[in-house]
């Protein structure tokens, strides 16, 4: 799956904080790390300044956060896992 094919896939928001996302300016996060992995299941949209920030500081926090949804409410929605990432990142 390409860059595109994920953009098509995925809500347009960034999934760590929130913000719209362009088609021309996003990045494509891998839950797993590994970058070669595209299963829709391992990537998420965010956006640029997030991307960063996961990849230098916070990003095994975030999946940790990521990991700990996906067992709490696997049948939940990504919108709604979406949320719940936002409510929990800023506790
Ligand atoms: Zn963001």
């Amino acid at each position: 799956m390409n860059r595109f094919e994920v953009w098509k896939l995925k809500e347009h928001v960034c999934t760590a904080c929130g913000e719209d996302l362009e088609e021309d300016d996003f990045r494509v996060y891998h839950r797993n790390g590994d970058e070669d992995d595209n299963d829709p299941d391992n990537v998420d949209l965010v956006c640029p300044d997030c991307y960063d920030k996961m990849d230098k500081t916070a990003r095994g926090e975030t999946e940790d956060v990521l990991l700990e949804i996906e067992e709490d409410m696997p049948d939940a929605t990504r919108e709604r896992k979406t949320l719940e990432y936002l409510r929990r990142s800023a506790e």
